[in-house]
């Protein structure tokens, strides 16, 4: 899908919306940083002519995290324009070898075929510039930007603050992202929940995450991408009842849902989510994983 449009959310800080949405940030120049890229190579090709349409040059690549949605259209920008690629630590792996990413939701095990299409693995991306996820200033390329913690929906992850704007990426999700797909990914609940605390206190007017529409109510968008999780908690709980494996855990919770997963993609992705659900429910106490006689089961600790 090309992108349609650039829209601007401040003076210097623009984006361009999207299954995913991509961050342009300008100087007075005519510079532009981009902040992710969109899925594919189709998706990088009609960036690129978007942005010189609109008199701008690209010149940097800032990723947020790296779920191939984010980073698919890198190779094709990176090899076409030499635009250097700024990564985050740990998450820089799976840009250069995407095939972590399907094989890490399959369990670790060489993953299925049907599970290595461009939605889980995206063309391997130079990485140029590893960063620290830290809070703090980033100098990236001519443009100096903001950088917020945000892990949790990713093993590493950041907000990016220019001006009164943050690209907050997948640290929160569009009021219609959270009722189309109820149960948001995430990768470490707890990490989750604190990257939505620390949103509330960030001094940005607008907040525009990866999926979805920009905001100036933060609070809003914060209570209910919690309400959100907070449900799925319950769903999970309820589900464990009897002592429940994962796979069935899995298909209690999704049977909730309007559309459950029907495609190998969207069952893994769904099934490492609850896992983190699982996890997080067991370090509040909640549950704890019974092994025997060769299953895991999950119950309730009285
Ligand atoms: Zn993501």
């Amino acid at each position: 899908m090309a992108p349609a449009r650039l829209i601007e959310l401040a003076p210097d800080a623009l984006y361009v919306p999207g299954a995913v949405n991509v961050g342009v940030i300008r100087n007075a120049a005519g510079e532009a940083l981009l902040v992710d890229t969109g899925g594919d190579k189709e998706y990088g090709r009609s960036l690129r002519k978007l942005l010189e349409g609109a008199g701008l040059r690209p010149v940097a690549i800032l990723n947020t995290h790296s779920h191939a949605d984010h980073y698919g259209g890198n190779e094709y920008l990176a090899r076409n324009l030499s635009l250097p690629v700024w990564a985050p630590e740990l998450e820089e792996a799976v840009l250069h070898y995407p095939y972590l990413e399907p094989m890490y939701l399959f369990g670790g095990a060489a993953p299925l075929a049907g599970l290595r299409n461009k939605w889980l693995e995206a063309k391997s991306s130079p990485v140029d510039h590893i960063y620290e996820v830290v809070d703090g200033p980033l100098v990236v390329g001519p443009f100096e930007v903001m950088r917020h913690v945000t892990s949790g929906h990713a093993m590493r992850q950041v907000a990016v603050g220019v001006g009164a704007v943050c690209y907050a990426a997948d640290a929160f999700f569009g009021a219609e992202v959270l009722a189309k797909y109820e149960i948001p990914f995430v990768h470490e609940v707890g990490g989750q929940l604190d990257s939505l605390e620390r949103l509330l206190s960030l001094p940005y007017d607008i907040f525009l995450p990866g999926h979805g529409e920009p905001t100036r109510d933060i609070a809003f968008a914060v209570a209910s991408n919690r309400a959100a999780i907070e449900r799925t908690a319950e769903w999970v709980r309820g589900a464990v009842t009897g002592g429940a494996t994962t796979s069935e855990v899995v298909h209690r919770v999704t049977s909730r849902l309007a559309a459950p997963p029907s495609t190998l993609s969207t069952y893994f992705l769904m099934h490492a989510c609850i896992l983190a659900y699982l996890t997080y429910l067991t370090s509040l106490g909640d549950l704890a994983p019974v092994v025997e006689a060769g299953a895991l089961r999950w119950v309730k600790t009285p």
